[in-house]
């Protein structure tokens, strides 16, 4: 039986919740389970670290740290833009969510002259909590490892995919390996 391993693709169904007050922020449960290529970087580092070794079936449950999971939130991605980069007739608000070339950003205050963009990703300096469940483990095909990514059900579906194994396949429009 395949185990979770480097260059494996696993199927998993998953429940992330905080461990402070339990609150739950993401789970699986109410569509398909989450889909991966193990060892290329898609995931979170403890994520993939904990399911090591783990068979169809099989049931993790861990605590990951905020250095196994999305880091700790840095000065660095804390940046104050000028107001008159925003669009005038743009509704900007303390909190809000948005999405720039840099990637998305929280606003965190706001003054006449600029506004203050918080591009460290949410979660960063939280400590999570998982429930997890391997659905499937197999090995993954020469194809996906040269591309990076899961292809098939749950990940990446090129339309050219079923009519040759050739890499070439991959078109710089078809959004995957990485572009
Ligand atoms: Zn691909």
């Amino acid at each position: 039986m395949v185990k979770v391993a480097k260059d494996t693709v696993a199927r998993v169904h998953y429940t992330g919740t905080f461990p402070d007050n339990g609150q739950e922020f993401d789970t699986s449960r109410n569509g398909e389970p989450l889909t991966f290529l193990v060892g290329h970087k898609g995931m979170i580092p403890g994520f993939e670290r904990e399911l090591m070794g783990a068979s169809t079936g099989d049931s993790r449950s861990f605590t990951l740290e905020p250095e196994d999971a999305y880091g700790h939130p840095s000065d660095a991605l804390i940046q104050e833009v000028p107001r008159q980069m925003f669009p005038e007739d743009m509704p900007i608000d303390l909190g809000m969510m948005l999405m720039s070339d840099a990637g998305p950003l929280r606003i965190v205050a706001i003054t006449d002259e600029t506004v203050r963009c918080d591009f460290n990703n949410p979660m960063a300096g939280k400590t999570l909590h998982f429930e997890v469940e391997v659905v499937e483990v197999r090995a993954a095909t020469a194809n996906e490892l040269a591309h990076g990514h899961v292809h098939g059900p749950g990940g990446v579906e090129h339309e050219t995919q079923k009519s040759s194994d050739d890499n070439t396949d991959c078109l710089p429009d078809k959004s995957c390996c990485g572009g």
